[in-house]
């Protein structure tokens, strides 16, 4: 069985690595080892129309990351014209107008992109790669994207285009090569139906440099998850008789807790030129 080509070098045919726990089948290039899984038919569709999720659920998970993004981002662009792609809440644009940032940004689902327009945030309801021109910025981040989009390289490049000379693209994605994948498997929490695109450090590095970024920094970063989800990936993990028991309990709705399993990459690359705002050394 074989599926369409390596979203990364093109290479074809990909080989099937078994299937995941959600997912009917995961794809690995024999060329870069990128792993990928089948991309529906109406994928664009499927997240322009996705419903709202549980905004208060998730706003306090979304918040610790969205610091601890921004705090290792400030070294590389500690001001300017910011583009948060894939904004969901808007958490990143609000901490970032908070900073020193003028801070837009992008959001493909009409649900979010309209929410976020209602707290008075500038957001585009858009997905990327578009031949909508706007821009440049000093800083672009994208955080928990590259797994969901269509064509990872097509939309890098896109991102690169909107970086002014020396401007730095944030990016934050599941590692498929960590401990916590190898271990887990087809179980592994970040194989959902969502992701499409499993990168590792070798072909993270390798997409950064094919879209003309330097990586300037990379790191592992815990995944600040809300308590509830916890419980109910726990508990999919867990033999059926013992799923009853792991309800989460009420008191520790809405809190979000860092779960370190050093299975997010963190990577900034600049794009070639001189940065105009470093800050201060
Ligand atoms: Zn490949």
């Amino acid at each position: 069985m074989t599926t369409s080509a390596c979203r990364l070098c093109a290479h074809t045919p990909v080989n099937p690595v078994g299937p995941a726990a959600a997912l009917p089948q995961v794809f690995e290039c024999p060329v870069c080892n990128f792993r990928q899984s089948e991309l529906p038919q109406d994928h664009a569709d499927r997240i322009r129309h996705s419903p709202l999720p549980d905004l208060e659920a998730i706003s306090s998970a979304s918040r610790r990351t969205t610091r601890l993004v921004l705090e290792l981002l400030y070294p590389f662009a500690p001001d300017g014209r910011l583009l948060d792609v894939g904004t969901g809440s808007g958490t990143l644009i609000e901490e970032a107008v908070n900073r020193a940032y003028v801070a837009e940004g992008v959001e493909p689902s009409r649900a979010l992109a309209s929410s976020v327009q209602q707290r008075q945030l500038p957001v585009r309801p858009l997905a990327l790669p578009t031949e909508e021109r706007f821009g440049p910025y000093d800083a672009i981040t994208a955080v928990r994207v590259l797994e969901e989009v269509a064509h990872p390289a097509a939309f890098m490049t896109d991102l690169v285009s909107r970086l002014a000379p020396g401007g730095v693209c944030l990016v934050v994605t599941p590692d498929v090569r960590s401990f916590a994948a190898r271990k887990l498997q087809k179980k592994w929490w970040h194989y959902h139906p969502a992701a499409y695109n499993f990168f590792s450090e070798a072909t993270l590095n390798r997409l950064m440099s094919d879209s003309g970024l330097d990586v300037v920094f990379r790191r592992r970063v815990p995944d600040y998850l809300p308590v509830e989800f916890l419980f109910a990936r726990l508990a999919a993990l867990l033999p059926e008789k013992w799923r009853r028991k792991l309800d989460c309990p009420a008191a520790l709705h809405g809190y979000a807790v860092g779960l370190n399993t050093f299975d997010l990459l963190l990577y900034i690359g600049r794009k070639p030129g001189q940065p105009h705002n470093l800050p201060p050394t």
